[in-house]
């Protein structure tokens, strides 16, 4: 929460403990070794550490204190609750990827609002370029798109891992706000060491890779040979070009230009984040849990990503809020709003959530909310 308006906090911990109230987080494999942290409603640092024999406790805890953010170790430790990570006892971590859509061009636009003058600004500042107060919030633009584009770059992440390394046990997640994380837990990534896991980023990634070296064009025309059966990037690439109509057939071999053989690599690459990659003490967000920078659910999704924002909300009907800027036709989660200090609407409650996390306006009344059932997309 950027900047809490404090009357927000006691509907919103009544909206969180509602939903976890419902029981759809998913339970991590061997929750009693993995270390829990959270940040709670109304606390501005985290809680790490934690550990819960089971998800009973957890539910206790989180029902009691409702979370704004709640994650689980990637690794498996004898003893999650130790305060020094080395006497924890790690004993493997299950593997990360994390794909930001803000990489994106056109995805990492915001609006500066200044809660002391009400003037908005395009961009992000520390301080309001006009009265100069650090009152500030920056709240971001990502349409759905940008949401698309990573989600595309996530399971191209499942695909390699599925096609060249054997791995099955790997789920794809919207990480509620603008991302996917893809989490691998098969037996055999779980003693891989962070180098070992930068390998599999950059080979996945194709950062790094020099293109000369796997596709060695040939001839003065600059021509790159396949053959029908290719394996790793280059099987990648050899359907990448196929799916263009890129290949020319010479008998039971196969030729593309070299320019292409690049243009193609550049159009599969995959913008991951490394460092999420190699940490193998990495905290991620839960399946089912709420992420408070959004008050969207953390969702497992499959060969489908649905179409909108308000389909990752748990929450039905309506609330009324109060603006606390002023702005006309602000984008929020696919909607458009006007917004007017001290003037209260009526909203999508997922909507009214939303602004009322990211500091913009104050819940008023929350009489017709529903929950929906657990939503999970895979
Ligand atoms: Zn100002």
């Amino acid at each position: 929460m950027s900047r809490p308006v404090s009357s927000n906090l006691r509907h919103l911990k009544s909206l969180f403990r509602q939903y976890y109230s419902t029981g759809c987080l998913e339970e991590p494999a061997y929750i009693h070794k993995r270390e829990i942290g959270v940040q709670l409603l109304g606390e501005t640092t985290y809680r790490r550490h934690l550990s819960f024999p089971s998800m009973t406790m957890l539910y206790k805890f989180i029902i009691e204190n409702p979370p704004l953010h709640l994650y689980y170790s990637s690794a498996y430790y004898d003893d999650p609750s130790a305060k020094d990570m080395g006497a924890k006892g790690w004993h493997g971590s299950d593997l990360l990827f994390d794909i930001d859509a803000d990489h994106y061009q056109g995805c990492n636009s915001t609006i500066t609002f200044c809660t002391r003058c009400g003037k908005s600004f395009e961009g992000t500042y520390k301080q309001c370029p006009s009265c100069g107060s650090t009152n500030v919030i920056a709240y971001p633009l990502i349409n759905f798109d940008c949401i698309k584009r990573a989600y595309n770059d996530a399971i191209k992440i499942k695909l390699v891992l599925k096609d060249d390394f054997g791995l099955k046990n790997i789920k794809v997640y919207f990480s509620g706000n603008r991302g996917f994380h893809v989490k691998c837990s098969d037996d055999e990534i779980l003693d891989l060491t962070s180098d070992e896991r930068r390998e599999l980023a950059m080979y996945i990634s194709l950062n790094g890779l020099e293109p000369a070296l796997v596709f060695p064009p040939i001839t003065k025309r600059k021509i790159v040979i396949f053959v029908s059966q290719e394996y790793g990037i280059r099987k990648r690439i050899f359907m990448d070009l196929d799916h263009k109509d890129l290949l020319r057939r010479r008998g039971v071999l196969y030729e593309a230009d070299y320019d292409d053989v690049l243009y193609s690599i550049e159009d599969n690459r995959v913008d991951i984040d490394t460092v999420v990659t190699m940490d193998i003490s990495r905290l991620s967000r839960f399946g089912g849990s709420i992420n408070g920078k959004s008050g969207l659910v953390v969702s497992s999704v499959g060969e489908q990503l649905p179409s909108s924002y308000a389909d990752f909300s748990p929450w039905d009907g309506t609330v009324v809020i109060k603006p606390v800027v002023d702005f006309s036709g602000l984008p929020v989660l696919g909607n458009k709003l006007n917004l007017k200090t001290g003037i209260p609407i009526r909203v999508k409650t997922y909507v009214g959530i939303y602004l009322a996390l990211k500091g913009l306006a104050k819940i008023e009344n929350v009489e017709r909310v529903e929950i929906r059932k657990c939503m999970m997309y895979s």
